[in-house]
């Protein structure tokens, strides 16, 4: 009797085991590696990736999800965002937002872009005098809300005078900066303890002048080539990559030279520079739709005002120094530098490396496989694949001939678990 029993509760157990396989159909699938399979079965068992296969592959007893004519796609994933930054006065957004407030934004932005298809993002900083955006991490990896996965920076480290920097109160004000101001090796050293003591698993330095900042210029290098090696050597102890927000083409160099894994932005890059990066294997990530979403969206807004003008006067330069950099064989990650527009706007950015000269093909594996490698979390995600966690979108038209399908993602799975299925 007993062996019966024994026999049964195995049976059951397999029986539930097959029945958690779910084969996912759909009539295209774009893997992330640049392989494009026709009639393909993803075959899911709990969070993750077991089998791809095709539609007469598939066993008899599994639960089966038909996505029709969709094609499916991996996760998206954003290099570069900022979800506790909704604001266009940021800069002093703070001061009258706490960080439990930013938190609360940030938690409703990340959920926003994990609906729209992106399942994995890198912080590039917050403007929060606190750590929101890692207590936001923290409560999606314990479980406590459903969100995509991050990875990043707590904080953009600064200069005095620079980017993260407040330049335009008067001095006998004694306010806190947005970013995370350090000068010197010695406050460098400190500032990245501080940043990898509270979470962050990047480090997020500004090499140059920026953009959206009042009082400082882009072309301007801010860090010395001493203080960068500092950070990058410290940063690598603890096994943290360090990503530069560099426009300037001296500070592109310097920061390679210094051993960054990703160039942020990249605007003023010169052949010289292309060269280094493609030498040293350093990432470029543009970040094209921010600029196309202050000029099109808010170009009237006065605390953007110099950010505007600054895209608009350098969008041709850019563009074509792109363009060299990508024909040249530097390696592109994808990244949007996402300040809380509304989320689907995100996915413009594919359309921007479309022009550059890419296939929509080489796109898509930018913002899949290419960042995933970024991040040293290629065996987890990335592509649509065997071992993989199973972090799957789907779009109902062809992104191959229409990349602007990734505007409109009507289906999202992220780690075996369905977030949107919209027919
Ligand atoms: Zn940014």
């Amino acid at each position: 009797m007993k062996k019966i029993t024994a026999i049964a509760v195995l049976i059951l157990l397999q029986l539930s085991i097959v029945a958690q396989k779910t084969a996912l159909l759909a009539k295209v699938l774009i893997d992330g590696t640049g392989k494009v399979i026709n009639n393909p079965a993803v075959i899911i068992e709990g969070n993750k990736i077991v089998a791809v296969s095709t539609k007469e592959n598939i066993p008899k007893d599994i639960t089966v999800i038909n996505l029709g004519d969709y094609t499916l796609l991996p996760g998206l994933i954003d290099m570069h965002v900022h979800p506790s930054i909704t604001d266009d006065d940021y800069q002093v957004a703070h001061l009258r937002t706490s960080s439990a407030a930013k938190a609360l934004i940030g938690l409703k932005n990340v959920q926003d872009l994990l609906s729209a298809g992106w399942t994995t993002l890198r912080v590039a900083g917050d403007a929060d005098v606190g750590y929101a955006n890692m207590e936001i991490r923290n409560a999606i990896n314990k479980g406590l809300f459903v969100g995509p996965h991050i990875y990043g920076a707590a904080h953009y480290i600064s200069v005095t005078g620079g980017g993260g920097d407040i330049n335009f109160i008067s001095p006998e004000q004694k306010i806190t900066a947005d970013g995370l101001i350090a000068d010197g090796p010695e406050e460098i050293r400190k500032a990245i303890r501080n940043e990898i003591k509270y979470g962050s698993d990047w480090i997020k330095l500004l090499v140059t002048g920026a953009f959206m900042t009042t009082g400082d210029n882009p072309k301007n290098v801010h860090f010395s080539l001493e203080e960068l090696k500092v950070a990058v050597e410290e940063a690598a102890r603890r096994d943290v990559p360090v990503m530069a927000h560099a426009h300037a083409a001296e500070g592109i160099k310097m920061a390679v030279k210094a051993g960054v894994r990703s160039i942020e932005h990249g605007s003023f890059i010169d052949e010289e520079g292309m060269d280094l990066m493609i030498q040293h294997g350093t990432y470029l990530i543009p970040t094209f739709t921010v600029g196309l979403y202050f000029e099109e969206k808010i170009a009237d807004s006065k605390a953007l005002a110099k950010a505007v003008e600054l895209g608009k006067k350098s969008r041709e330069g850019m563009y074509s120094a792109m363009r060299m950099a990508f024909k040249k064989g530097v390696k592109f990650g994808l990244g949007t530098d996402n300040v809380g527009w509304p989320s689907p706007y995100s996915a413009r950015e594919f359309g921007e490396y479309v022009q550059l000269g890419m296939t929509p093909m080489q796109a898509i594996v930018c913002g899949t496989k290419t960042n995933a490698e970024i991040l040293k979390k290629e065996n987890e995600i990335g592509s649509v694949e065997a071992g993989k966690l199973a972090d799957i979108i789907a779009v109902k038209g062809d992104p191959l001939k229409d990349i602007t399908e990734l505007q409109k993602v009507k289906f999202v799975m992220i780690g075996g678990k369905i977030i949107k299925n919209e027919k």
